[in-house]
Parts: structure tokens; sequence; C-alpha cells
């Protein structure tokens, strides 16, 4: 029996990086040494770690004003650095308050001090839609306005930046490289390697170069400019986790890049949400324009019959389809190794699930 995951992260990567990662394993470029035994300082790693930060500008066209850096302490942990380094002239950020990660992101704001005004919010619909701005954010207003591009939780995606002449800072956990963006239209993106990128330890960031400030009250590990001085190597980096999202990258660029990956998920998202819709058991609660392409959220609206279906699922090799704890309902998230045959698994299963099913 095939075996898909549809799990929000960590999440499936590609099989082709999984196997190369076994072959290297035991002796990395013939070192006789594993890369999980090799010093962050070697010439080894240090051809890892470069090739990498390559791969990833090349494959966003980041021009040479940004910065790309590998942190630690994952979302969250830039949730608190974003406005320790980039939050100083005014100590005031602006949200747009799109879903749970958004409004984390928030919190930890106001709680580290800073003053945080949301713009808008849906947080009165159960986010099923996305808060847009009424008018552009002004100049001189806010340090920066932070935007979660695409909501794990709930399903939603800004398909479109919203407008703004003060830095965005995005928050793209679950649609980095998974959905095309112009990295220029942003001040800083960034994305834990688990959801999209490859396995948990590792958190891209990419930030524009004057936006960095010679900040006080910053630990030196959520220090932008230390991280960018030391090549991300302020101290012991994930060594592991850069390595294979290394590999990911170059699967990526191997595939066609990211507009090809954009392509195949909403290609593959298109399939499910259509299914879905046509069903008399399933419903897709979010927003048809503002659907996102990576995590597909549904339920049959009857919580003992959400979670007979994971039962059945799983045991049809259809994993981790439970929706996120905090909202209950299905999920299916379709990230860039997904590939369409784990879709059309899904939706077979879904109309025999169906069939066997029909509530009256
Ligand atoms: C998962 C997720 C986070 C939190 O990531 P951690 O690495 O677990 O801290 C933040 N934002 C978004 C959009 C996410 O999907």
């Amino acid at each position: 029996m095939s075996v898909f995951n549809f799990s929000a992260g960590p999440a499936v990567m590609p099989k082709p990086v999984i196997e190369q990662i076994q072959r290297d394993l035991p002796s990395l470029d013939n070192s006789g040494m594993s890369i999980l035994e090799i010093s962050h300082r070697s010439a080894l790693f240090q051809n890892i770690i470069d090739e990498a930060v390559a791969d990833l500008r090349d494959l966003l066209n980041i021009p040479a004003n940004y910065h790309i850096c590998f942190a630690q302490g994952g979302g969250t942990g830039q949730f608190a650095a974003v406005p320790l380094n980039l939050a100083n002239n005014r100590r005031h950020i602006a949200l747009l308050d799109s879903g749970t990660w958004a409004a984390k992101a928030g919190k930890e704001a106001t709680r580290l001090g800073y003053q945080v005004t949301t713009l808008a919010t849906t947080k009165d619909g159960k986010y099923r839609e996305l808060p847009r701005l009424k008018q552009a954010v002004p100049a001189d207003s806010f340090d920066y306005l932070h935007v979660t591009t695409n909501n794990t939780i709930e399903g939603t995606a800004y398909h479109t930046v919203p407008e703004s002449e003060i830095p965005i800072v995005a928050d793209m956990s679950s649609n980095f490289l998974g959905e095309n963006y112009d990295i220029t239209d942003f001040g800083l993106v960034f994305a834990g390697a688990q959801k999209n990128l490859g396995p948990a330890g590792v958190t891209v960031v990419i930030v524009r170069e004057d936006l960095i400030q010679t900040a006080e009250a910053v630990p030196s590990i959520f220090d932008y400019q230390l991280a960018i001085d030391k090549g991300s190597m302020l101290n012991t980096p994930p060594t592991f986790a850069i390595y294979a999202a290394g590999l990911v990258l170059k699967w990526i660029k191997a595939e066609g890049g990211v507009a090809e990956m954009a392509r195949r998920n909403q290609a593959k998202s298109d399939k499910l949400y259509d299914y879905l819709d046509e069903s008399k058991l399933f419903n897709a609660p979010a927003f048809k324009p503002d659907r996102s392409y990576t995590n597909v959220v549904f339920s049959t609206n009857n919580d003992e019959l959400d979670a007979t279906l994971v039962k059945e699922a799983t045991a049809a090799g259809l994993m981790n389809l439970k929706g996120h704890r905090s909202v209950g309902g299905l999920r299916a998230s379709l990230y860039n190794a997904m590939p369409m045959a784990g879709v059309d698994a899904l939706i077979d299963f879904l109309y025999q699930f169906e069939q066997t099913h029909q509530e009256a």
C-alpha cells in the first residue's frame, strides 16, 4: 500500500531527497564521515551552506541587497526576533490578523513591550477569509506591517501582497517556495523549514539590508547583523537540517523552480477543492478567492464523522488528515513534495467515504 502524508508540518519531503540522504548518511562526499558528525567549521559543511544560500538566491531571484540567514527557534522565534531587530524606531508595528499564527506573532511582540495595532481582522468570521486593508498603510506610521502569507491552520493565503508604504514582514512558513512572490515586495521574509522546505530545526530569514538596525537589547542568537556577519554560524547551526534543506532546494531547481511548484500546488488544490465543493458530505469553509494552495481545510460538519474519516483514512495509507487542534475538522496539506497521485488517492478515498457515510 502506498502511503501519502498530508501532515501540516513537519511534513512530506521529496522522495528522491530522502533517498539521497540515505545514500549520503554513512559517508558524506566519500569523506568517511556522516553529515551528522562533521564540524560546522569544516570545508565540507561550508560548501553545503554556501550552496544552499546560492540556490535559494537563485530560486527566488533574491537581489544582492537582501541577506539570507539560517536561524533556529522556528517561526515562533522570529515572532520575537523580528520586532527586536526591526521595530526600534517607533516600537510600534501593524498587523493583519488573518489567523492563529498572525495573532500569535502580535501577542509575542506585545509581550516584548512593542505596541501592536491590528489594522484589519477576520477573527469574528473564524478567519474564513482574509482581512484586507481599507487603504494603503502610509509611510511614517509603523515600523513594519506583519503579514502571514499562508494561514496554515485556517487554509487561506494572500495570493496578492497587500499594498503598503511601510516594509512588509512576511511569515511565509507554510507557502515558502510553494507560491510565487516577488521578494522585493517585502522587507523581510521568514519561514520555518518544516512545512515546505525540509526537516524541523532551521528557519530561513531573508532581510533587506537597510532595515537592519544595530539593536541594543537583542540576544546575540536573534541579532540579524551578527547572524549576517557570521554567515549564520554565530554558534553551531543545525547542520543536518541545513544540509537536507539544501537538497530540497536542488530538487526544486531540477523540477522547474518555484513557478512550477506553484503551478502544481494550484492544480492539486484546485482538484481537491472542486471535489469538495461538488460533494454533499464535505464542506470547505475558506472563502474561494482566498483559499490556500498548500493547506486545504474541510470537514463533514460532524466531529464524530470527521474522527471516523481520519481513522479509516489512516488505515488506507492517507495520513495526518486531522485538522489543527484549535479548529478541529480535517486538513490536507499539499506541499511541494505531495504528488498529484496523493491528491487523486485522497479524492478516491473521500468519494468512497461519502458513498458509505451519506448524512441524512
Ligand atoms: C508552523 C507555523 C509557525 C510556527 O512555526 P514553529 O517553527 O513551530 O515556531 C508560524 N507561522 C506559520 C504560518 C506556521 O505555519
